[in-house]
């Protein structure tokens, strides 16, 4: 029934035929594609393949408000990234623009939402459509990113299976963090 995303993801497959990724350690499910996590540079210009093969331009101020986006080590609010952009052109920017260039990201699989956090995330995977799975670390606010296409699609199933049309899954999962965890096992040993 995944069917109906199909061409999209092929569209975008065929954009990012290129360079190697730098591969990171991921818990991923995908058994139909070269799945990349990019970062730095890399990430960038797979961001902007990915906005261009949708017939958008990457121009200076999407640019640098993914450069902006980019650089939080969290989710962060459409306000932090308006304020990175800001300090780093030396000028105030309209918060309109930016937030317009964050859902342009989103729609375009540029950028993604945590929706419980209310805030953004580059996209670590601009080349590859998923319903990502976030974890979300109460303890230090970290999301990590996951992809599991088979939990997505059984989402999406049982969501059909009602006659619903289902659009986009949120999932996301609250906790703690590896490292928090860690922390919090030291300051009260078992
Ligand atoms: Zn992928
Ligand atoms: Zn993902
Ligand atoms: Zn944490």
């Amino acid at each position: 029934m995944e069917s109906a995303r199909q061409p999209r993801v092929t569209v975008l497959r065929l954009a990012a035929a290129s360079p190697k990724p730098d591969i990171r350690a991921m818990d991923a499910r995908h058994h139909d594609h070269d799945h990349a996590m990019r970062s730095g540079a890399a990430l960038t210009a797979a961001a902007e393949r990915a906005l261009v093969a949708a017939g958008e331009q990457w121009t200076a101020m999407r640019a640098s408000v993914f450069s902006a986006l980019a650089g939080f080590d969290r989710p962060a609010s459409a306000y932090d990234v308006t304020e990175a952009v800001s300090a780093a052109q030396g000028r105030r920017v309209a918060a309109n623009s930016v937030y317009r260039i964050l859902d342009l990201f989103v729609a375009n699989n540029v950028a993604m939402r945590v929706e419980s956090a209310n805030a953004y995330l580059a996209n670590a995977h601009p080349d590859c459509w998923h319903d990502c799975i976030f974890l979300v670390c109460d303890a230090c606010g970290r999301v990590t990113h996951v992809d599991d296409d088979q939990v997505a699609a059984h989402i999406r199933r049982t969501a059909e299976a009602t006659g619903f049309r289902p659009v986009k899954p949120v999932i996301e999962v609250r906790g703690q963090c590896g490292d928090c965890v860690v922390v919090e096992t030291q300051a009260n040993p078992v």
